[in-house]
């Protein structure tokens, strides 16, 4: 039989609340950022999650979780971490194998010292950005577990051997082609996107909605400078855009969906 993604199933896990208006030129709106987490079924390897949400621990976190919340007043409770959504669902957090982390910042990362024994897999760019980490990575280390670098699988440029188009190579996770991790750099350091099954793409923080897509890459000062690097951001909106030509649904972290089962 051949292996393949079963389901992949959305998470809200708490959201932060934004006016566009601070993001984007004449738009008005106050909008709800919802913390997307993915949770992938698959045939051989078993649940993955891409993401891990908030923690309920985010405005506790010292000077940075405060500074944090004044820019992104941010709303989670204990009931909305991925950990007690899953156990609801009768899903033990010891039956996660992998852990597929977009990037470190926090709303991806809440929920990380809830699953000890799963692999995590990050780009050994995201690793590096860990490693020699400022104020501007955003990366609090309160949410990363001690044994962090011995669970890592590091995807590196040699292993990204896969062409998804002319000028894009991903890397096969399982080698069956059922999810192919691209990295769509801009945003933060080494962020990892996942194709499944060549139908969606969990595209992470690469734009914040699909609605933003085609304006995102006018996006006003100082908001721009929550991009690590606008010029690579403008590059991955292109990819992004290419993708859905060609079909692909991109499923961004930050949108919202009312639909649990999303594949
Ligand atoms: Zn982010």
């Amino acid at each position: 039989m051949q292996q393949t993604v079963k389901s992949v199933n959305y998470f809200g896990c708490g959201y932060c609340v934004n006016n566009l208006c601070r993001v984007f030129k004449g738009m008005h709106e106050k909008r709800k950022f919802p913390a997307g987490v993915f949770l992938i079924e698959h045939s051989k390897h078993g649940l993955i999650l891409f993401d891990t949400g908030y923690s309920e621990k985010i405005c506790k976190t010292g000077i940075i979780g405060r500074i944090y919340n004044l820019a992104n007043p941010t709303k989670v409770s204990e009931q909305d971490t991925i950990k007690s959504q899953l156990e609801k669902q009768g899903i033990e957090t010891d039956k996660i194998k992998y852990i597929i982390l977009s990037h470190l910042h926090p709303d991806h990362i809440g929920g990380l010292l809830d699953f000890p024994k799963a692999k995590i897999v990050l780009s050994a760019n995201a690793l590096d950005a860990y490693r020699h980490r400022s104020l501007r990575q955003l990366i609090m280390k309160q949410f990363i577990p001690k044994d962090f670098e011995e669970r890592v699988i590091e995807i590196t440029k040699e292993k990204t051997n896969k062409t998804v188009f002319d000028n894009l190579k991903g890397h096969d996770l399982f080698d069956d082609k059922s999810i192919i991790l691209v990295e769509l750099e801009g945003h933060a350091r080494g962020q990892l996107c996942a194709l499944i099954n060549h139908k969606i793409l969990l595209a992470a923080d690469s734009c914040w909605g699909n609605d933003l897509l085609d304006i995102s890459d006018k996006m006003k000062f100082p908001a721009n400078l929550i991009q690590y690097n606008m010029d690579d951001y403008r590059k991955s909106l292109e990819i992004l855009k290419q993708f859905r030509k060609d079909g692909i649904k991109l499923m961004f972290s930050h949108d919202t969906y009312n639909r649990k089962k999303v594949l």
